[in-house]
C-alpha cells in the first residue's frame, strides 16, 4: 500500500532534516504504529503520504504508483482515497453526528441515495449508531473522535492515516478509539497510527515503526514501544 524508497525530506529555508533516508513498506491490510518523540518526523511521514510535502530525495509510492505521477486533480482524487483522523477532530458544531459523517460524502462520487446506508454503516463500525442525532457538544471527546473516524471511513478508503488520534483523550476513551481503529482494520483497511501513547502501543500490539530524528531506527513486527 505504501512504499518509501530512501526518502529524505529536508524542509526549505530552515533545512531541517525531518526524514533521513527512510525506506519501508506497509502492505495492504496492515495495521502499523509510527512512534517517536515530538519532532521525530511522524507528521512529516503523513504529509508525504498525502502529498502535502514532496520528498527532497527518494520516492514515495502509494497503491503501487509513485506520487510523482500525481498532479493537480489526480492529487485531489488521491487524497480523497485516504481517510485521515487527527488529534483535533474538527467536527462541524452545528451538525449532528449523522450529518457530520454525511458531509464527507459530498465531495465523493457516491450517489446521494446511498448516503443513508453508508453513514449508518460507518456509525455502526464506530459503535455510535444510537447517537446519530447528537450534536458534537452532546458527545464525549472520545465519541467525537469516533464520529471523526466514521467520517474518515464512510467513503471506504483503502488507507486510514491517524495522527495522534488519542492525543486529547483520557485512557478509557483512548482505548475505545484504538479498538475502533482495529475494527476498521479488520474490515480490510490499511491503518497507520502515529502516536506518543506508549500504553496503547504496548496493550494493542501491532507492527511498530520507530522514528528518531528522522531516521527509521526500529521496525518491530509484533510491536512494543522502545524509545
Ligand atoms: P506533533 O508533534 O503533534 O506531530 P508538531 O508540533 O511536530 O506536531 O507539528 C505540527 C505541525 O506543525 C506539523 O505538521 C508541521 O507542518 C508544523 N510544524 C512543525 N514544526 C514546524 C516548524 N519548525 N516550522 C514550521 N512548521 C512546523
Ligand atoms: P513529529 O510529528 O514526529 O513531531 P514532524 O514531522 O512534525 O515530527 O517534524 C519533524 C521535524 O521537522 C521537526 O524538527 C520539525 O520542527 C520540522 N518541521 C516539521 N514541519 C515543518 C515545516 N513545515 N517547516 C519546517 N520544519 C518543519
Amino acid at each position: 500500500m505504501i512504499q518509501f524508497h530512501s526518502v529524505t525530506l529536508s524542509y526549505p529555508i530552515t533545512g531541517t532534516l525531518a526524514l533521513d533516508d527512510v525506506s519501508l513498506q506497509i502492505g495492504k491490510g496492515e495495521f502499523a504504529y509510527l512512534v517517536g518523540h515530538s519532532g521525530a518526523g511522524k507528521s512529516s511521514f503523513m504529509n508525504l503520504v498525502l502529498k502535502r510535502a514532496l520528498p527532497t530525495r527518494g520516492e514515495v509510492m502509494v497503491a503501487g504508483m509513485s506520487l510523482k505521477h500525481y498532479r493537480g486533480r489526480r492529487t485531489a482524487l488521491l487524497r480523497r482515497r485516504m481517510g485521515t483522523v487527527f488529534q483535533d477532530n474538527l467536527l462541524l458544531s452545528h451538525l449532528n453526528a449523522y450529518d457530520n459523517v454525511a458531509f464527507a460524502l459530498r465531495v465523493t462520487g457516491v450517489h446521494q441515495r446511498e448516503w443513508p446506508s453508508r453513514v449508518t454503516a460507518a456509525l455502526r463500525t464506530v459503535g455510535l449508531e444510537h447517537k446519530k442525532y447528537a450534536l458534537p457538544v452532546q458527545l464525549s471527546q472520545g465519541e467525537q473522535q469516533r464520529v471523526a473516524i466514521a467520517r474518515a471511513i464512510v467513503s471506504d478508503p483503502p488507507l486510514l492515516l491517524a495522527d495522534e488520534p488519542t492525543g486529547n483523550l483520557d485512557p478509557e476513551n483512548s482505548r475505545e478509539v484504538l479498538k475502533v481503529l482495529q475494527n476498521v482494520n479488520l474490515r480490510g483497511t490499511t491503518v497507520i497510527v502515529a502516536t506518543h501513547a506508549r500504553d496503547l502501543v504496548e496493550s494493542y500490539r501491532h507492527r511498530t515503526l520507530t522514528l528518531r530524528k528522522g531516521k527509521l531506527v526500529r521496525d518491530d513486527p509484533y510491536g512494543g514501544y522502545a524509545l
